[in-house]
């Protein structure tokens, strides 16, 4: 993407309205704007994030077996009748009426329509197990929308369900997404860690809630240090097989939100080991048994020939959420320092002599040689303005290209998270790049 003709409405003041970091660099580096109150548009480099951001979610759930599907934002309000949600959900619904007073609403969650749609097929026990899942825009009427995408009131959110013949097979699946998610967030450079949630009124140990820790979290976090040293990606997964060697280090060490968290269980922690902080909720893992498929009428045949209420499971990830989380979990003062993965492009060559017939040639070449995963900031503008952009929108690697390196085709290399800067010959720095 060439910056002169890059739709990238940057803005040089602070907005007042934003109060934490991620907020005021979405809005400064033109990733977001506002439409109405917690209601965002994503503009060209947002856009660029939410999508990477929501394939590594895809891959890491496409990966367990579960399959993707793609269901409507609007939903009937007879549906939840069924489940009996309707009334309860209350004025975080947003409630429509279609030109003949048939009520609708903007979907919150799936549960409902899931389940529908996987009773039209389901038979027999050999239908089971299934994990649908879906990405999708979510409306919540949220009291108090606030710090950007984070708490929006429409949000993406990835949502998978799963649906098995028993309590043994809804465990198997439940599991499969525990680590699905430790895998997920690890892949986007952020320490996520499972703690126990509470069920609500359906009962059962089954729901966990998965936070990174950040001074700006909204919950408060008390955890075993051991937890933010374990590195998932290094371990092998068979989602077949035995997944114990994952799930049981997380689940025998402690971690809890304040309102799980047990005074005495903690004080047995040694105090050197014990770390407590803000978090920052971005996915929710829950087993509810037969809450929906048995008021909804699902059923299947059992191998017996009897019939069976299939246990489900819901999994949801903020996907949006996560672009505001990925920043706050790295940035600095003078702007974001997107982890490879999720970053909106790899890298931005400045070119600090627009017009130089050196400077050009080479910037130009770099760009080629990175194309389309690079911007090319061949804007008019003085090198300060072009460095304090390309710090702001934080790609992990700048090329600075000057008519003194052009002369002697070199090219500067800076790596945005560390900061630092090595010189070098234009082969030998798009090699560099290339390696990561
Ligand atoms: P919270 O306690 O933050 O309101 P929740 O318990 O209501 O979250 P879930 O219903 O479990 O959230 O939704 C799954 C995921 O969707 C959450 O883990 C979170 O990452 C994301 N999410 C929920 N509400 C919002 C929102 N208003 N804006 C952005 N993301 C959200
Ligand atoms: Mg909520």
């Amino acid at each position: 993407m060439r910056l002169s003709r890059a739709f990238l409405p940057t803005l040089k003041e602070t907005p007042a309205e934003a109060q934490i970091a991620s907020h005021r660099l979405m809005l400064r580096a033109g990733m977001v704007r506002q439409t109405s109150a917690g209601i965002y548009a994503w503009l060209p480099l947002g856009w660029r994030v939410l999508q990477k951001v929501a394939q590594i979610v895809r891959e890491e759930q496409d990966a367990t077996g579960a399959q993707e599907i793609l269901m409507p934002t609007i939903q009937t309000a007879d549906l939840w009748r069924q489940s009996g949600r309707y009334d309860a959900y209350g004025p975080e619904m947003l409630r429509l009426k279609d030109r003949h007073e048939r009520e609708m609403l903007y979907g919150p969650t799936n549960e409902e329509m899931v389940t529908e749609i996987f009773k039209g097929y389901a038979k027999s026990y050999r239908d089971l197990p299934r994990n649908l899942y879906h990405i999708q825009w979510k409306f919540r009427d949220e009291v108090r929308p606030r710090f950007g995408v984070m708490r929006g009131r429409e949000f993406l959110m990835k949502d998978a369900y799963s649906f098995d013949l028993d309590h043994d097979g809804a465990v198997r699946s439940y599991r499969q997404m525990f680590v699905a998610y430790l895998r997920t967030f690890a892949r986007m450079g952020l320490k996520a860690i499972p703690m126990q949630a509470d069920t609500g009124p359906i009962g059962g140990n089954l729901s966990h809630e998965f936070l990174i820790l950040a001074e700006t979290g909204e919950s408060q976090v008390f955890l075993h240090k051991d937890l933010l040293e374990f590195d998932v990606l290094s371990q092998p997964v068979d989602y077949g097989g035995d997944l114990s060697p994952i799930v049981d280090f997380w689940t025998s060490r402690y971690a809890a939100t304040d309102e799980k968290h047990d005074l005495a269980a903690w004080a047995a922690i040694p105090e050197a080991q014990r770390v407590s902080a803000r978090g920052i909720e971005i996915g929710h893992i829950f087993h509810f048994g037969t809450r929906y498929s048995a008021p909804m009428g699902l059923s299947v045949s059992g191998p017996d020939g009897k019939p069976v209420v299939p246990e489900m499971g819901s999994y949801g990830i903020g996907v949006s959420r996560l672009v505001g989380a990925i920043i706050e979990a790295n940035h600095d003062e003078a702007g974001i320092r997107w982890p490879e993965a999720v970053a909106p492009f790899k890298l931005a060559v400045l070119n600090l002599k627009q017009g130089d017939a050196g400077t050009d040639a080479l910037a130009a070449r770099f760009y080629d040689a990175f194309a389309p995963d690079a911007v090319y900031d061949d804007r008019e503008e003085r090198a300060g303005v072009k460095f304090a952009d390309a710090d702001l929108m934080g790609y992990p690697w700048q090329a600075v290209i000057g008519p003194r390196g052009a002369a002697a085709g070199k090219v500067e290399l800076k790596r945005r998270a560390t900061g630092e800067r090595v010189e070098l010959s234009v082969d030998d720095a798009i090699a560099r790049v290339k390696a990561g």
